[in-house]
C-alpha cells in the first residue's frame, strides 16, 4: 500500500470507522455511493471493488455493466453528521473497466483528462463556484422558511443556524467556506468555496451539496438546488470564478499594463473569447433541466445575452471588480451555470471552451457595460448584434448535439447519452399540457 492508503487505513482504526461508503458520481450529476467494511479496503485499493453499472444513469448498457470503484485515498474523510462511535467515512471513487481502463462514462475521468489536457499546454485551472439553494419547509411545496432578502441578518434570517451548521461542518470534511450569506430570494442562500484546482472542486461542490441537505434534513427542513423553483423569486445559480495559472502558480490572466483598463492578459482575453463562442454549444451542460431554462430570462441577474463586461450582472461573463485588481484575485466569472449542472463535466467544458480559445487566437469583442442586457429580451439583444443563449432545454441540446467540441471532450459515450436523455426530457416536457394554458385559454377559446 501507498502512504495515503496507510493513512486511511490508520485512520480507520484510531477514529472507530464501521463504514466506508464508496461515492461516485452518475452523468447527471446524482451522487451514487454503496458501503464498503474496512476489512476490504486494502483489496479495495489494489483491484477495485466492483459493481452492477447498468442501472447507475449514464453508465453501461446491460451487457457490459460490470465496472470497478477505485477510492481516491487523499479524498477519505469522516461524515461529521453520522454517529462518532462506529463512524462512518467516505472516499470518492474513479470508475474503471474490467479491463484496468477508465470508464468512458465516468465523469470525474472526463475532468480529470481535460485537467491533463491544460497541464500539456502548461496550464492550471482554478475555480471558485458560487452555489445557491433554497430551504424549503417540505419537499413537496415551495413554502420558504423566512423573507429575508439580500444580506439580511438574524430576525428575517431565520435560517442563520442552519448556515452556520453548514459551514462548520464543511469545514471538518477539510472543505474551506469564503464567503456565506443571505441571497435576495426568500429563504435563499448562498455559500461560497475557497478557489481550488478543478478536480477538488468538483469533489467538494458534490459533498457541499450533499452536506446543505444532511443539515436542513437534520433541522427538520429541505434545501434545493433546483434552478428556478419559484416563478416570482430569482434563481439559484452557480457563477464560477474561475483563472488559469501556470504550473509555478503564477496568474496568466493578469497584465497590469492591459491598455483596456481590465488587467487582462492576450491570454485571458481569448480565454474569455472562447467561453462566449462555445456557449451555445455547452450550455446544455451547464444548465441542463427544462427548469434551468426558467432561470436564464430577462429580469433578473441571470444572464442571456452572450457578452461579457464589469458591472453589468447580466452579462454571461463578468470580471469581479469589488477587490484590489491584483494577480491573487484575477479571475473571470461565468455566471450561466446553475447548481443542478454535473460540476465534473461543467467544469470540464468551460475549460475546454476556454483552452479553444486561447488555441485559435480567438479576439475578444468590446464589454457591453450599460444597463440595457438586464432587462433586454433575447429578441432586443440580438437586434444589437449580441448573441444569446439558448431559451430552452430543445434548443440547448441540438446545438449540443451538433458541436464537435462537446463530444471531443465528453468523449462519444456521454456525449450520446446526453443527447438522448435530454431530448427524451424535451418531448416530455412539449407533451405536457399546463395549468397556465387551461387558466387561459379553456374558457375563451
Ligand atoms: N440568483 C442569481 C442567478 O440566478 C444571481 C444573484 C447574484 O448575483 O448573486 O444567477
Ligand atoms: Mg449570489
Ligand atoms: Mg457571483
Amino acid at each position: 500500500t501507498t502512504p495515503e492508503q496507510d493513512f486511511v487505513l490508520k485512520t480507520i482504526e484510531s477514529r472507530d470507522v464501521h463504514f466506508v461508503r464508496f461515492w461516485f458520481t452518475d452523468v447527471l450529476g446524482n451522487m451514487k455511493s454503496f458501503a464498503v467494511v474496512p476489512g476490504e479496503l486494502e483489496a479495495a485499493f489494489e483491484n477495485g471493488m466492483g459493481f452492477d453499472a447498468s442501472c447507475i444513469e449514464g453508465f453501461s448498457a446491460v451487457s457490459e455493466s460490470d465496472m470497478l470503484a477505485f477510492p481516491d485515498p487523499s479524498t477519505f474523510q469522516v461524515l461529521p453528521w453520522r454517529p462518532q462511535a462506529n463512524a462512518v467515512a467516505r472516499m470518492i471513487c474513479n470508475i474503471r473497466t474490467p479491463e484496468g481502463a477508465p470508464y468512458e462514462g465516468d465523469p470525474r475521468s472526463v475532468l480529470d483528462r481535460m485537467v491533463r489536457k491544460a497541464a500539456e499546454m502548461g496550464y492550471a485551472f482554478v475555480v471558485g463556484p458560487e452555489l445557491e439553494y433554497f430551504y424549503f419547509e417540505d419537499a413537496q411545496g415551495t413554502e420558504v422558511l423566512d423573507r429575508g432578502s439580500y444580506f439580511d441578518l438574524t430576525s428575517l434570517d431565520s435560517a442563520s443556524d442552519l448556515r452556520r451548521d453548514t459551514v462548520l461542518t464543511l469545514e471538518k470534511m477539510g472543505i474551506p467556506v469564503e464567503y456565506s450569506h443571505h441571497e435576495k430570494g426568500p429563504s435563499q442562500h448562498e455559500i461560497d468555496l475557497r478557489s481550488a484546482d478543478a478536480l477538488s472542486m468538483a469533489d467538494a461542490v458534490m459533498t457541499y451539496k450533499q452536506v446543505v441537505k444532511e443539515i436542513a434534513m437534520k433541522h427538520g427542513v429541505y434545501a434545493s438546488f433546483m434552478p428556478k423553483p419559484m416563478a416570482d423569486a430569482p434563481g439559484n445559480g452557480m457563477h464560477v470564478h474561475q483563472s488559469l495559472t501556470d504550473l509555478d502558480g503564477n496568474n496568466v490572466f493578469f497584465d497590469e499594463n492591459d491598455p483596456s483598463g481590465y488587467n487582462l492578459s492576450a491570454t485571458a482575453k481569448s480565454y474569455i473569447a472562447g467561453l462566449l463562442k462555445y456557449a451555445p454549444e455547452y450550455t446544455l451542460v451547464t444548465n441542463q433541466y427544462v427548469n434551468s431554462y426558467k432561470r436564464l430570462r430577462p429580469g433578473g441577474e441571470a444572464p442571456t445575452c452572450i457578452s461579457w463586461g464589469a458591472r453589468n450582472r447580466a452579462t454571461l461573463v463578468r470580471i469581479p471588480g469589488y477587490r484590489p485588481r491584483s494577480e491573487a484575485a484575477c479571475r473571470v466569472e461565468l455566471r450561466s451555470p446553475d447548481p443542478a449542472a454535473n460540476p465534473y463535466l461543467a467544469f470540464a467544458v468551460m475549460l475546454a471552451a476556454g483552452l479553444a480559445g486561447i488555441e485559435e487566437g480567438l479576439e475578444l469583442m468590446a464589454p457591453v457595460d450599460d444597463a440595457a442586457p438586464l432587462g433586454c429580451s433575447r429578441h432586443e439583444h440580438r437586434a444589437r448584434g449580441i448573441a444569446t443563449l439558448p431559451e430552452s432545454l430543445g434548443e440547448a441540446v441540438e446545438l449540443f448535439a451538433e458541436s464537435t467540441l462537446m463530444r471531443e471532450v465528453l468523449g462519444e459515450h456521454i456525449h450520446s447519452y446526453l443527447v438522448r436523455a435530454k431530448r427524451a426530457e424535451w418531448e416530455a416536457y412539449q407533451g405536457i399540457v399546463t395549468p397556465w394554458e387551461l387558466e387561459r385559454d379553456l374558457a375563451v377559446l
